[in-house]
């Protein structure tokens, strides 16, 4: 038995007004009792959280963990402010990287540095003449290579231009990252592990795999849970049922993509771009897409596909709809990102019953006047991305993820970002924003009876933060992170 004591707790949609105990037992929590309990103090194994706010451990919905750790052993070019600094981040770590090892830069915003453009392969070159080095745009849908690296790459040869996106930045993606070792797969997943309890996540939904391509990562994980001190949910990302069936999934999919995204104009809209008579690209038929949620939902899969334009989540929306009426089952499918929606469709998404996987971080990264998304799409238009609150006043219920690597796993910024947005019609109170990372996401993977909340019987899983999520005068931090009634990580 453990006694956790002198906290605050998140209870019924706030902190308690007065300090609370828990007990645990077995990992679970026992009795929750309101503060002074002397008996109880007696207990040997006590964990005194001084005053702090303990809400249910954080699970973050959508992440491509593999990725993130991998790339965070890489080059962050989120701080960069032209093309020169790239370069001199790139001479460094080519000085650093042993052998022939390929060196990963990511986080790349063209729009945020003083050229405005992607660097040049001769550019790359001139720092990195000899390893393979693949720089990502911040989104992941467009890449660019040295020569070293592009040569290595089969079907490259007749692809003209520099910057590599749609299929063949899959296709580079892909062939860099099956060349690493079980040793290094895992290593990233540690490194994803110990960047989400920083966060404040005690679990995390990770992405694994590309759409075509084997899931061999996903028995590799499922091997290996027991490794890692967070809760990783595993999403075989691929198109091949059988083969996640037989590795005993219970879902499939994840960013198995119905569009691209906004800032690469590839996003399916119903109306053009800014500026432009282009609607983005929907990547796959509606009967491709018809054939395969149906067979995944026969087999009582949860399917979850990546969808940001409004014209991308109407075709996987009215897929789930047509199920929803025909062969209902209680499945939760996901709509990853459904970034662009305007009323109507917003009535669809609760009609089909889908659950939309949102990103707060994307209003706090791209929203605004002078955002990408009015940039990209208008100021009208712009109002109608990312709409929490409209899904929540329509009793849809929402989760919250990073999609990291794309953006930090940060529960602190996560939660302000939702109760922030850009516009205030689509802010979430303090409590609407926690239930997405909590009661919500413990929904979404059907485990809503053990997990996301403080209650007697429920599993022993907390995020201990200094001040309230919502305390304007403090920012608050991450003290430490407790799984089954063990702390896990100690800021
Ligand atoms: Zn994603
Ligand atoms: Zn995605």
């Amino acid at each position: 038995m453990i006694l956790l004591h002198n906290a605050y707790l998140w209870q019924n949609g706030g902190c308690s007004a007065s300090k609370k105990s828990i007990v645990i037992h077995d990992g679970l929590i026992e009795q929750i009792v309101t503060e002074p309990n002397p008996p109880l103090l007696s207990l040997k194994n006590k964990l005194d959280c001084g005053g702090a706010y303990v809400y249910p451990g954080f699970t973050d919905t959508h992440t491509h963990s593999f990725e993130g750790g991998l790339y965070s052993l890489g080059i962050d070019l989120s701080i960069v402010k032209n093309i020169q600094d790239i370069l001199a981040l790139i001479d460094l770590k080519y000085s650093k990287t042993a052998g022939t090892d390929p060196i990963f830069a990511w986080q790349f915003d063209e729009f945020s540095i003083a050229e405005a453009r992607f660097p040049l392969i001769a550019e790359l070159d001139s720092v990195s003449p000899d390893k393979p080095l693949i720089l990502r745009r911040v989104d992941g849908h467009s890449c660019i290579l040295n020569s070293a690296a592009r040569k290595m790459v089969s079907g490259l040869d007749n692809y003209k231009e520099e910057i590599l996106r749609g299929s063949y930045n899959d296709k580079a993606v892909h062939y860099f990252h099956g060349k690493l070792s079980e040793e290094t797969i895992l290593n990233a997943y540690h490194k994803a592990s110990l960047l989400a309890m920083q966060g404040g996540f005690s679990g995390v939904h990770t992405m694994i795999g590309d759409a075509n391509q084997s899931i061999s990562h996903y028995q590799l994980l499922r091997d290996n849970l027991h490794q890692f001190p967070i809760k990783f949910t595993l999403y075989p990302q691929s198109f091949n049922i059988k083969a996640a069936l037989d590795v005993g999934a219970t879902r499939i999919g994840g960013c198995i993509l119905a569009d691209g995204s906004i800032g690469s104009s590839t996003a399916a809209l119903l109306e053009p771009y800014n500026n432009s008579d282009s609607l983005g690209n929907l990547y796959q038929s509606d009967e491709f897409w018809g054939n395969f949620i149906t067979q995944a939902h026969k087999h009582n899969l949860q399917v979850g596909v990546h969808c940001i334009g409004d014209r991308a989540i109407t075709q996987i929306n009215n897929i789930y709809k047509k199920l929803k009426d025909t062969d209902y089952r209680d499945l939760r499918h996901q709509l990853i990102h459904c970034e662009l929606s305007n009323d109507s469709l917003i009535k669809d998404i609760k009609a089909s019953g889908a659950v939309p996987v949102m990103q707060p971080n994307f209003d706090l990264l791209w929203g605004g006047k002078d955002g990408l998304y009015t940039r990209m799409l208008g100021e009208k238009r712009s109002l109608n991305m990312n709409r929490f609150s409209s899904m929540v006043r329509n009793s849809i219920r929402i989760t919250g993820g990073s999609d990291w690597y794309i953006t930090p796993m940060d529960i602190v910024q996560s939660i302000r970002a939702a109760m922030y947005h850009h516009n205030p019609n689509e802010s979430l109170t303090h409590a609407q924003a926690v239930d997405i990372y909590t009661k919500n996401a413990a929904w979404l993977s059907g485990e809503e009876n053990t997990l996301g909340s403080i209650k007697e019987g429920y599993q022993a899983d907390f995020t201990v933060m200094s001040n309230a999520l919502d305390d304007e005068a403090h920012i608050p931090h991450v003290v430490s992170v407790i799984r089954n009634g063990i702390i896990v990580y100690e800021a």
